[in-house]
């Protein structure tokens, strides 16, 4: 067994409290990752990513060193071609696609939601056919962090079927807690990474692509070099490395928080955030407290909260929260005085009581 580490209490969105299992899979005897040992690690873990949502014989998980970001834009850069892509903005994370789909000139039609309700599946429709547009792709978040707004990708992808369209997925924060099924939602691209509800180390960014898909890419003019999406896939199926130096310990502590996932399983871990959720909520409604995704739009994943109306400065919030080993994260949102607490990572509702008793002392005391 190995000793343990100070347990800080991370409500914040990712990196999150990993277990001491999870940290102590990082210290390993050190390796060339070009020998076959570690390849056979990576080639585990991607078939694993994969079967987390879809099935490897027609899926495959192309991983990346780099943050969440960078999937995020090896997607965007390396899928859509000269045709028209759709981006969903409803919150930062959706304005970040269309960011990253103007430094690559690609041809992109923002089509933009409220950040505190549902898609109108309806009018996106309507937006679809009202562009006169041939469109090949459509980009969406599938929670979005902003604001804790969960998008209704599943039905969105039934859009997507009717118009042949194929459906890029940011799914960073929601993937490894909610249940999902690529095939099912229709999702022929996703992007996530390591250190959010898998529970592991950041470092590792990966998308899950459908395989047909991935080689309709191969005689596509390469809009970048490191973030190539078909490069990086040719590269491990025929060689089991990535084209440059992967984060080693990052992925060694990657497969034991798979190891750690399979054990409790996506429908059990989604519960155990659930239950932390709602205890965060009741505990805010009991302060008097509001937050501003209605509960049944809501991820159960981060909430985003409204600053108290009394004399409240975040900062100093978060230094006192610091102090006792906890970490709470600012809001995002434009114009508006918010917080976020999220409840992911190896944390239980213990944490969030905790979490509220030292929050009733805090508003309190101002
Ligand atoms: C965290 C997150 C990202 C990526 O963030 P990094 O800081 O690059 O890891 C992208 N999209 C969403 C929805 C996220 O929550």
């Amino acid at each position: 067994m190995y000793p343990a580490v100070k347990r800080n209490i991370l409500l914040t969105p990712g990196p999150t409290t990993t277990t001491d299992s999870v940290k102590w899979a990082q210290v390993v005897p050190d390796i060339c990752p070009r020998e076959a040992e570690f390849g056979a690690v990576m080639e585990h873990i991607s078939t694993e990513l994969t079967r987390l949502v879809a099935e490897p014989e027609y899926y495959q998980t192309i991983l990346f060193g780099g943050s969440g970001t960078a999937a995020v834009e090896a997607m965007i850069s390396s899928v859509p071609g000269s045709e028209a892509v759709v981006i969903v903005n409803n919150g930062a994370y959706g304005k970040r696609m269309c960011e990253i789909a103007a430094v690559y000139g690609i041809d992109y039609l923002e089509f933009k939601s409220p950040f505190d309700d549902a898609i109108d599946i309806a009018e996106l429709e309507r937006y679809i056919q009202a562009s006169g547009r041939e469109i090949s792709h459509l980009a969406v978040v599938h929670h979005e962090t902003t604001t804790g707004l969960l998008n209704k990708v599943k039905e969105i992808g039934k859009l997507c079927k009717r118009y042949h369209i194929d459906m890029l997925v940011d799914a960073m924060s929601s993937f490894a807690a909610i249940p999902m099924d690529m095939k099912e939602m229709n999702i022929s691209f996703l992007a996530s990474s390591s250190n959010k509800n898998l529970q592991g180390m950041p470092g590792v960014s990966f998308v899950i692509a459908k395989k047909s898909k991935l080689e309709k890419l191969k005689d596509r003019k390469p809009r970048n070099y490191y973030l190539n999406l078909y490069a990086q896939y040719q590269y491990f199926v025929e060689h089991a490395q990535m084209r440059f130096t992967p984060p080693v310990q990052t992925l060694y502590a990657l497969r034991q928080a798979i190891e750690e996932l399979k054990q409790e399983s996506i429908s059990k871990r989604y519960d155990r955030y659930t239950t932390s959720w709602k205890t965060l909520i009741s505990g805010l409604k009991r302060l008097g407290l509001t937050h501003i995704v209605p509960e049944e739009h809501h991820s159960r994943i981060i909430t985003s909260i409204h600053e108290p109306h009394t004399d409240f400065d975040f900062q100093s919030m978060h230094d006192y929260f610091y102090s006792k080993g906890m970490m709470i994260y600012p809001g995002k949102l434009e114009g508006l005085k918010t917080f976020r607490i999220a409840n992911i990572g190896d944390i239980t509702a213990k944490d969030m009581e905790l979490f509220l008793e030292l929050l009733e002392e805090y508003i309190s005391r101002l």
